[in-house]
């Protein structure tokens, strides 16, 4: 009988300790997302995913992978018209998330760079398939820095969504979903960035993707026109956009900027017939340019 019963209290005192463990661990993963939510941590002064829970060692970070859940900081979703790109004029739902790593002296989203609530993948879904509207943007802020970005987006294409990503030439685009239309907005000398540009990006750009340059006054003008010649990009991508900057104030963290002219720029593509798109924010036009969620 005694040999009986010491096999059956073993097994009581394992499921004991199991217990124990788990509930250990899950009080870590609720510190830990406390910790995070009351530090509010800003996303990323450096170009690492926030977020890689694909990645994540098998141990160690369980703790972490399960505090963070298929989430990403959301800033605002909303049903626009698309005001940039080859897709300008088309109506489009916007996907702006949190964060960014850069601080472009004309940046017209810097509320973008901290505001936001964490939100599920499915919950991100729902909201965007709510608007009936097959085109979709993902931007930011810096979308690449949150890693589930990368699911969204899969996800949004499987569901028969035309999906762009408006990303900084500072991220790796290579990780995107091939169905998915990068918009790479290389940084120009006057966004005060131009270092920052991850020139490897050019490599990875196809025939569906476009190249934007933010362009602040002639030098930068001179220098995206270097670099259309350099990396042979009219060839490489279906659009390359130069657009003219509009004014934006200096901000707490950004230097701001004055507009140029859209004619001077004009007069300057047509003088090296640049075989480029010449472009200006259309919801700036159709809204006051500080509106929000348009
Ligand atoms: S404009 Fe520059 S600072 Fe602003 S969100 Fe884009 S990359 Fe970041």
């Amino acid at each position: 009988m005694l040999q009986h019963r010491r096999p059956a209290l073993t097994l009581q005192a394992r499921s004991r300790s199991l217990a124990h463990s788990s509930v250990i661990a899950m009080m870590r993963c609720r510190r830990e997302k406390k910790r995070r939510e009351q530090k509010s941590e800003p996303l990323g002064r450096r170009c690492a995913p926030i977020l890689a829970p694909a990645r994540l060692a098998p141990s160690g970070r369980d703790s972490e992978r399960l505090a963070m859940p298929d989430t990403l900081r959301i800033n605002e979703i909303f049903h626009s018209i698309q005001g940039e790109s080859s897709w300008v004029g088309l109506p489009c739902v916007f996907v702006r998330l949190t964060g960014c790593h850069l601080r472009c002296a004309y940046c017209d989203t810097a509320y973008a760079f901290h505001e936001g609530q964490r939100q599920s993948i499915d919950s991100i879904i729902e909201a965007v398939v709510r608007y009936e509207t097959s085109l979709v943007e993902i931007t930011g802020g810096e979308p690449l820095l949150q890693h589930g970005v990368h699911d969204l987006m899969s996800r949004l294409c499987d569901l028969g969504r035309t999906v762009l990503i408006e990303t900084s030439g500072a991220c790796d685009i290579s990780p995107c979903d091939p169905r998915v239309i990068r918009i790479l907005d290389l940084k120009t000398p006057g966004s005060g960035e131009v270092d920052r540009n991850l020139w490897s990006n050019v490599e990875h750009l196809s025939e569906r993707d476009e190249v934007k340059f933010v362009i602040t006054d002639r030098a930068d003008y001179e220098w995206a026109r270097d670099i259309l010649h350099q990396h042979d990009l009219t060839h490489r991508v279906k659009s390359v956009i130069f657009a003219g900057v509009f004014e934006q104030p200096r901000g707490l963290e950004i230097a701001g900027c004055k507009s140029l002219p859209l004619a001077e720029l004009a007069r300057w593509i047509l003088e090296d017939g640049l075989p480029v798109r010449l472009q200006t924010q259309l919801h700036k036009i159709i809204w006051e340019p500080q509106t929000r969620g348009v």
